[in-house]
């Protein structure tokens, strides 16, 4: 009997799958099943619309069937069947679809992704087994045929006898390997978890004949073993049921089943649409996150559904990255299993989901913080500093999405507040939203820098996380109202500004000489306007911030970019007086002064003393 050449594609994807080293080789049976069960679509439309056909609706299933000793596993549908030239064309040439995915000729890398993401139809039979066996007799025929093959050498076509229309797929398991388990595949423990795992909402039943074990009837102390056939799958899957036939506890127990967290969902988010493209969807907004969430090992996606047919696990394009922390799945008749053998990210369906799904997630997210403030800040506190980088990141272009979802400790409120709130409390005179940053919320309480601020009742966010105040300048403003930092140069206070000059003015010179010993430690020293009963303080000018400077420093390519600090004095403070007489009458004394409240002012905004050995002589020369 002759052996046929596969077509030179088929050739290199099945030379892939036979030396695959996928390790998520288990997808074999998903791709087995979903084929079959579009054959049984086919011969059950055929059902419908001819007459002739009688059918039952008992007569479309898929079977398994392991068999241990000959190392075989057997997928058999009642599905429409091939012919002898469909057998020919549809197995000895891999489908355009796949092709196409497949054009990197020297990109093995990339074939083991397509293998990932998407599955590679019939072919990866092979990833399992060493000879894969198919007979199949098609519903416009009364003849069967059977096509083999053992790999990339190529495949036989000849007669064989089967009685009923469909096709019987039997693979030949390899043998294990050191790295390998195959014979795993033929348990029927693993066989029914697979089933569940990818194929449980297939439409039709998947059957397996199962051991059980009975009391005899003439003994009852004895047991026999005995078969019974069994329907591995639920058919019927949660998200396609109505949501007032579900309880809350029918979501959490998916969501445990599915691994999707080890906590209580959040919220969940059920819903159908209808439209130019339908879907299902079922989300879920974690209570805590992940141990891994905040590392680069964490993967986003949702679980992606044709319908019913599992066609990817963690599709990442269905989630923005600010909304990384949803999870769930997607179920779209619009997506055929076709197009996933294509680059799903340039699908339009996917786009217009993906984009209708983070709308969702939003007015979701906005409800609980409107409806359920205790359940927001659970979620805020898990998942804020997500939604902060989602301002920063991609040039603040999601900020508008992301603002009204932030949340801020606030100095006067004591808890945390909307950006929105503060602004409805703005005084009449007051031009910005004012932040303090720091470490937290205690340590920000005691600054310097707020005392003005709080001194005309002004409300200061506190911002305690290191990524605040680098979201807040890409967001720049909220409702017209622009941010300012208290420890900025121009706080906006015009009198207060008008004094402070002045008295920077009288004292020049002694200003001068204090910036002269600083030399570019400092841009400048200069007369407070925001100091009212602490001595110093440091204050900035740019765009950088000495919080930010910190943030920076911290991180590995880190480039040494430093804040622009000034030094403001506080004129009013009994120390000035000393600093003055020190200006007339002891120049080195104020060398030693300089030095001292500049140290001072870099300890209390937590940055480390430059030479910490000279900042304890100075003391000493002092005590002396
Ligand atoms: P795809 O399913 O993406 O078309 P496959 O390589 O999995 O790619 O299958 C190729 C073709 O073989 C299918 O399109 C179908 O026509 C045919 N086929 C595969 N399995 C079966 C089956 N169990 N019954 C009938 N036809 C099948």
């Amino acid at each position: 009997m002759a052996v046929k050449e596969f077509k030179a594609e088929s050739k290199r994807l099945l030379n892939l799958m036979v030396n695959s080293i996928y390790t998520n080789k288990e997808i074999f049976l998903r791709e087995l099943i979903s084929n079959a069960s579009d054959a049984i679509d086919k011969s059950y439309y055929r059902s419908l619309v001819d007459e002739n056909v009688n059918f039952n609706k008992d007569d479309f299933y898929i079977r398994i069937a392991a068999d241990k000793d000959k190392k075989t596993l057997t997928i058999t549908d009642t599905g429409i069947g091939m012919t002898e030239k469909e057998l020919e064309d549809n197995l000895g040439t891999i489908a355009e679809s796949g092709s196409l995915a497949f054009k990197n000729e020297n990109d093995i890398k990339d074939g083991v992704d397509i293998i990932g993401q998407f599955g590679v139809g019939f072919y990866s039979a092979f990833m399992v087994s060493d000879k894969v066996t198919v007979k199949s007799r098609s519903a416009d025929s009364d003849k069967a045929y059977k096509w083999e093959s053992e790999g990339a050498e190529g495949y036989s076509i000849e007669p064989c006898e089967k009685e009923t229309t469909g096709t019987e797929i039997i693979l030949k398991i390899k043998e294990n390997t050191e790295d390998e388990k195959y014979d795993e595949f033929l348990d029927e423990y693993k066989i029914k978890l697979l089933v569940k795992k990818y194929s449980d909402f297939i439409k039709y039943p998947i059957k397996m004949m199962v051991k059980k074990s009975r009391p005899k009837k003439d003994n009852e102390k004895e047991y026999e073993d005995y078969f019974e056939d069994e329907t591995l799958n639920s058919m019927v899957p949660i998200w396609r049921k109505n949501k007032n036939e579900l309880k809350p506890e029918d979501y959490d127990q998916f969501y445990m089943d599915k691994h999707f967290g080890y906590d209580k969902p959040l919220r969940v988010i059920h819903s159908s649409v209808e439209g130019v493209v339908s879907y299902k969807t079922l989300l879920f907004i974690p209570a805590r996150a992940p141990y891994d969430f905040y590392t680069k090992e964490f993967e986003k996606g949702l679980e992606l559904y044709s319908n019913g047919v599992l066609i990817m696990e963690k599709c990442a394009d269905l989630l923005p990255d600010y909304f990384s922390f949803v999870q769930g799945l997607v179920d779209s008749a619009d997506l055929s299993l076709n197009i996933s053998r294509e680059l799903l990210q340039h699908d339009r369906q996917l786009k217009f989901i993906a984009k209708k799904i983070k709308d969702k997630i939003k007015s979701e997210l906005l409800l609980m913080l409107k409806n359920n403030r205790e359940k927001y800040i659970e979620f805020y506190n898990s998942f804020g500093k997500q939604l902060k980088y989602g301002v920063y990141s991609d040039f603040g272009a999601n900020k508008e999405v992301l603002q009204d979802l932030l949340l801020f400790y606030s100095s006067t409120e004591k808890k945390l507040v909307t950006l929105d709130e503060y602004v409805s409390r703005m005084k009449e005179d007051q031009k910005y939203i004012y932040y303090a940053a720091g470490e937290n919320v205690e340590k920000i309480e005691k600054l310097p820098q707020t005392e003005l601020v709080k001194d005309k009742n002004f409300e200061i966010l506190y911002f305690t996380d290191d990524v605040d105040e680098f979201a807040i300048k890409m967001l720049m403003k909220y409702k017209e109202k622009e941010f300012k930092s208290v420890s900025s140069k121009d706080l906006g206070f015009d009198s207060d500004d008008r004094e402070s000059k002045k008295e920077t003015e009288e004292n020049k010179e002694l200003f001068d000489f204090m910036k002269e010993v600083l030399k570019d430690k400092v841009k400048e020293v200069r007369a407070s306007n925001r100091l009212k009963t602490h001595p110093v303080c440091l204050a900035n000018e740019g765009e950088v911030s000495i919080e930010m400077e910190k943030v920076l420093k911290m991180m590995p390519n880190n480039q040494n970019i430093k804040a622009d600090k000034i030094l403001e004095i506080n004129t009013n403070h009994q120390m000035f007086k000393a600093i003055k007489k020190a200006f007339q009458e002891d120049k080195d004394k104020l060398k030693v002064y300089s030095n001292l409240l500049y140290n001072q002012a870099l300890l209390i905004e937590g940055l480390p003393v430059e030479d910490p050995v000279q900042f304890a002589n100075d003391v000493c020369t002092l005590i002396k």
